[in-house]
């Protein structure tokens, strides 16, 4: 009653030696569960059936890790893949001829300090038969040490379908990591809303509801997928994103099916506050008077990526004692942004350079006239300093006629789950039972 030997995954089956000591283990465990098992029935005769202990075999890496005996340990900080083999009764000449083999397949370079690996032995005397270095949730190598194979085996993913919804208490962010849910949804939501509606102006008590996929691996959950659809109720209004691909662009679209992308980012720091609004007549705090504040202040801090709220070139990037560190893009023959304090500037931003939109472009800091870390964010209108936060900006390009009637049909069942979603003052995830989205 010993295990079935061998891989499960289309591996050969290998002889074991017939008197090692694992067997002999494996038999005396055996014989004392079998006594223990018989004692048990002696001393109460009606145990049911399904009350005895049933060995399931430990699966991973498709191998039943049960029949080897496993070392397993994580890379360490500077550790080369060489030092873990030779540590473990690989030969040198066994590794350079796997890794010489396997090398398309597997990138010496690519090893991670912090991901575990394990060496699969048939005895305590043996070199190792298998090694398996765990990338990533979503695959991992398997180094036949027998053959002088390595192969990259890709988990099986399974998507499932959730719904949720919640209330804003402080941030989106925070919405889901106060309930240990995966920020990696609010990062999504955020994408989906980050051109219709200033994620900053969410205010305590808002609130949302979605349609998400979660990526799920071994029974774990390892990330999330495709955020369908979501809805986000601010103010009294209802800010609708729907995930719909036309010919020409894949991205979320309003009930109307324009587009949500917009011209412009409607802030230049994620997850910042605005600590100051533009304000022709504020008191300065530093000159101590009366002094136009032609700009939105976001306090983040030190060292957050301050990013370009649209393409264009770099028109400057220097240094005044009222700006401290400062940025200018140009975007069109209308539009110019400008971010100030900065700690200092990204790599390669320069006068000159060409930046994209959501590019990091610099850091937060207090550089020039600041009280403490923020960015001062100026829009420029014809070159004339304007509110950006009151700005109407043309409406983006409306979908065309012919992929209309595809988008509507897409929205109203997406919008149909959205409106049975409960709404309760808790977050709430749950797992839809049938995936109407999928026949979609
Ligand atoms: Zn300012």
């Amino acid at each position: 009653m010993i295990h079935r030997i061998g891989l499960l995954n289309n591996m050969p089956e290998t002889p074991r030696p017939k008197y090692s000591s694992r067997n002999i283990f494996l038999s005396t465990l055996v014989l004392l569960s079998a006594y223990f098992i018989y004692d048990a029935f002696e001393k109460e005769k009606n145990i049911p059936l399904g009350a005895l202990p049933i060995e399931v075999p430990t699966l991973a890496y498709g191998v039943a890790l049960d029949t080897f005996i496993t070392k397993k340990d994580t890379v360490q900080k500077n550790q080369f893949i060489a030092d873990i083999f030779l540590a473990n009764k690989v030969s040198y000449n066994k590794m350079t001829n796997i890794l010489a083999k396997g090398k398309d397949v597997f990138d010496v370079r690519g090893l991670r300090s912090g991901k575990p690996y394990v060496f699969l032995y048939k005895d305590t005397v043996s070199a190792p038969e298998y090694f398996v270095y765990d990338a990533s949730p979503y695959k991992y190598y398997l180094f036949d040490l027998k053959k002088d194979t390595i192969a990259e085996i890709r988990r099986p993913i399974e998507k499932v379908i959730k719904t949720g919804s919640g209330v804003i208490e402080s941030s989106l962010w925070n919405a889901f990591v106060d309930n240990d849910l995966n920020p990696e949804i609010a990062v999504k939501m955020e994408e989906a809303f980050a051109w219709s509606l200033s994620l900053q102006h969410l205010q305590k008590g808002d609130r949302f509801k979605l349609i998400f996929e979660e990526e799920i691996i071994e029974g774990k959950s390892v990330g999330i997928g495709k955020l369908y659809g979501a809805v986000l109720e601010n103010s009294g209004n209802h800010y609708y994103a729907f995930n719909f691909r036309t010919k020409k662009y894949a991205g979320f679209f309003d009930e109307e099916g324009r587009p949500m992308e917009k011209q412009f980012l409607k802030s230049p720091v994620e997850y910042a506050r605005i600590s100051s609004r533009y304000n022709p007549r504020r008191f300065h705090p530093i000159d101590r008077r009366v002094k136009a504040h032609r700009g939105t202040d976001y306090a983040a801090p030190k060292g957050t990526p301050i990013r370009a709220v649209a393409n264009g070139v770099v028109t400057r990037a220097s240094y005044t004692s009222g700006n401290g560190n400062y940025v200018k893009i140009r975007h069109d023959k209308t539009y110019d942004t400008q971010y100030l304090h900065m700690q200092r500037f990204a790599k390669g931003i320069s006068r000159g350079a060409q930046v994209k939109q959501g590019q990091t472009i610099g850091y937060v800091g207090k550089t020039g006239k600041a009280t403490g870390p923020h960015v001062c964010f100026r829009f420029w209108k014809n070159n004339r300093q304007v509110d950006h936060l009151k700005l109407n900006f043309p409406p983006a390009d409306p979908m065309p006629d012919d992929e209309l009637p595809a988008f509507m049909v897409v929205k109203d069942s997406l919008m149909q789950i959205l409106e049975t979603i409960p709404s309760g003052d808790k977050m709430m995830i749950e797992e839809k039972a049938t995936d109407p989205v999928a026949s979609l």
